[in-house]
């Protein structure tokens, strides 16, 4: 019928590699567009699974779903999250190998969300045992817990993570889901003294205060009453219409006894959480000697109850400095701006320390205790690409971390595909792309990156600011084609840059960063007496936190940074000993409307994420390969005269077994050492051969 649309029209096509192949970049989008108005938002690249944010519920997550996906080839169904999560495992199973889930995406595409929605997906459709049962649910619960700690509303999402996670769930030979365990990275501490306008400090401040019950309240002193706390109320928005502190906090509270915290680390907790908020209104006053002075307020008798130290020992650390001199001890003391400081920094290092507490708690718990064998598909859920109005310190770290992370995706799929094409002698037409290593070099590299001369200025005793970090950059960078300041910039980008001010050209676009605060938060000081003090502390979370080994006092501690990006390295390193599987999120609007599929922003992110390349290279190339010796140990029952042994060489087995099973010539390729197998669909008929075998 004329004028009508077939379902192929409406729906679009499931999977790129499957549309014309010459597909431009329009028509990759209009395929994208027709299938997000169709509410379906995943759609395939091969095996990577791109997803678009729909920003409202779809009836697509649920019991019935899981089932339809479970045990069924990937290209049988519509695409799905589910059919990602469900092939990695039974990849995972049969190959008897560790794998990874690298979801990544800017802030608000919706990361945070599909890793919850595969890890619910592995605690539905894994094997059960009573005792799995209850790692399970805590592995499960563990994410309202960690959200509420580790996220908070930002101009970008009201859901944003502050916070990497990297979470392995562990399976034992039958596939069952028998424990996990969590790494968190730099998690974003200087949200809990100060937020931007339109922005939150973490959820479970805000929980605890609208959520906890009169009792409680009681107990910690707290008032029913955000606008009461100084570090609620800075960004002028503690409620939220889409966040319901009242029932997120009765979530924790309830998760918190499944992962089986006892009652008095439960107190303790939130004796944390309240101590916090009274040191924010701590407030000081000016002595006749320009020096910070306090009466001992109430709010401070608060903290030093809670935190279980004597309020005068707490005051004297609040407003003096204990320097040791020879064999004495002198006390010199703060001015209000200081004092302030050290409140501040106490405040971030006490929530910052107990994060990590609480990660450390939650895989005590979740872990599996017997020593068999097990394999593990690894979560990766970071936040995301992000650009503010301004940009500081955080969003360096942040934007560093999706620039690593997709060099890897860069490494792991277009380099190193191509460079193994190459190896194995296959025919290759190379397909250029844009490689982001020139700017993590220019962030990371030994003396000469940013990270370098930011620790070179943290460590210049004396006159070091973070202008004078600034300049030295422009010493340094001079005419790197990702780096401009306003001094080195043309008459016309001048006029967009601020004098404090760099800009990186990052792989997802240019981003202004304020040099204002590099220096302080990289090196993140915590005054001796300070720690001295929360040492003696009585809340055993406190003491507990600022006791574990600190590092050797004479030697200057690692830089923020610097630790940052160890920590990157060995998550690189993580990840590069796994078999890798890709979700790629895209956010369809700036504004979180349902539905709404904005064009040019998602054009954006298309361009930058490298899915145009990923989809040349996808089609071109061969969905799966394998070492001869592997393919034919799998399969050689399929086949007369490779069964049950094969003598000869084994690409010559190969040979015999792929023409026996009818393989056509355009279906696949010998290598030097590996068999390359172009469609999915033609591996999933062998495996399905093999068995019914
Ligand atoms: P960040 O980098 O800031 O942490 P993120 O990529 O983790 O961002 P999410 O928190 O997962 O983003 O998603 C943001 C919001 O988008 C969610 O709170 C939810 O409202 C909506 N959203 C994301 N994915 C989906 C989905 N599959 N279905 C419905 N809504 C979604
Ligand atoms: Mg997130």
């Amino acid at each position: 019928m004329e004028g009508a649309l077939t379902a192929r029209d409406r729906v679009g096509i499931q999977d790129f590699v499957l549309l014309d192949p010459h597909t431009s970049e329009t028509a990759f989008m209009d395929n994208l567009k027709k299938r997000f108005t169709e509410d379906l938002i995943y759609t395939y690249i091969g095996t990577l699974l791109v997803s678009v944010n729909p920003y409202k519920e779809l009836d697509i997550y649920n019991k019935k779903q899981m089932d339809l996906y479970m045990g069924v080839n990937f290209y049988e169904l519509p695409p799905h999250i589910y059919a990602l999560a469900d092939n990695a495992y039974h990849t995972m199973l049969a190959e008897a190998n560790n794998h990874f889930i690298l979801i990544s995406g800017e802030s608000g595409a919706g990361k945070t969300e599909a890793s919850k929605k595969i890890l619910q997906y592995y605690a539905v459709s894994c094997p059960s045992t009573t005792l799995l049962d209850t790692v399970r649910d805590r592995m499960l619960v563990s994410n309202p817990v960690l959200e509420a700690f580790g996220n908070a509303k930002t101009l970008k999402n009201d859901n944003s993570s502050r916070f990497g996670k990297y979470m392995d769930i562990q399976f034992d030979s039958q596939g069952d889901a028998v424990g996990g365990h969590i790494l968190s990275y730099l998690l974003e501490k200087s949200r809990v003294v100060h937020q931007n306008h339109g922005e939150r400090n973490f959820h479970i401040f805000y929980q605890l205060v609208e959520g906890g019950e009169d009792d409680l309240l009681h107990q910690l002193g707290l008032e029913r009453d955000c606008k009461h706390y100084n570090y609620l109320m800075q960004g002028e928005c503690a409620n939220v219409s889409s966040i319901n502190d009242k029932n997120d906090w009765k979530t924790v509270r309830n998760a918190l006894s499944v992962i089986h915290f006892d009652e008095s680390d439960i107190q303790y907790l939130f004796g944390v959480i309240a101590s916090v908020l009274h040191l924010g209104n701590v407030q000081f006053d000016v002595d006749k000697n320009n020096h910070a002075s306090m009466n001992s307020n109430a709010e401070l008798r608060w903290v030093s109850k809670l935190l279980g130290v004597h309020v005068q020992v707490l005051q004297e650390a609040l407003t003096y400095r204990k320097i040791e001199a020879k064999s004495e001890e002198v006390l010199t003391p703060f001015t209000v701006d200081h004092a302030i400081y050290a409140r501040d920094a106490l405040a971030k290092a006490i929530y910052g320390r107990t994060f990590t507490w609480l990660v450390n708690r939650i895989n005590e718990s979740i872990e599996n205790q017997d020593s068999t064998r097990k394999t593990v598909i690894g979560l990766l859920d970071i936040y995301g690409f992000e650009v503010f109005f301004v940009n500081s310190f955080e969003q360096f770290c942040i934007n560093y971390c999706n620039e690593k992370l997709q060099q890897l995706f860069i490494q792991l799929t277009l380099k190193a595909e191509q460079e193994e094409y190459e190896a194995e002698g296959i025919e290759w037409e190379p397909v250029q792309f844009f490689n982001n290593k020139i700017i993590c070099d220019l962030v990371e590299e030994k003396h000469r990156g940013i990270i370098s001369v930011l620790d070179e200025e943290c460590l210049r005793p004396g006159s070091a600011t973070d202008l004078t970090f600034l300049e030295k950059l422009e010493e340094k960078m001079g005419n790197h084609p990702h780096f401009v300041t306003h001094k080195l910039a043309d008459k016309k980008t001048r006029k967009t840059l601020e004098r404090g001010d760099f800009r990186l050209l990052h792989y997802a676009g240019e981003v202004t960063y304020c040099v204002v605060g590099f220096i302080d938060k990289n090196n993140d000081l915590l005054y001796r007496n300070i720690k001295d003090v929360m040492r003696q502390s009585q809340n055993a979370i406190v003491k507990q936190c600022f006791s574990s080994l600190e590092p050797d006092s004479r030697k200057r501690p690692e830089t923020v940074a610097t630790q940052f990006k160890n920590s990157l390295l060995g998550l690189t390193e993580i990840l590069m000993s796994k078999e890798p599987w890709y979700v790629r999120c895209l956010k369809s609007n700036e504004n979180k409307q349902p539905g709404k599929f904005d064009d040019v922003l998602v054009r954006h992110q298309v361009k930058y994420l490298g899915l145009m390349e990923h989809l040349r290279v996808r089609r071109a190339g061969f969905a799966y390969r394998r070492r001869y010796e592997v393919f034919l140990k799998r399969y050689k029952p399929l086949c007369p005269a490779t069964w049950p042994h094969w003598r000869g060489v084994p690409a010559d087995g190969v040979e015999k077994l792929v023409k026996h099973l009818g393989y056509q010539p355009d279906e696949y390729k010998m290598g030097r050492t590996k068999i390359f197998i172009r469609y999915a669909r033609t591996l999933f008929a062998t495996e399905d051969a093999f068995e019914i075998c």
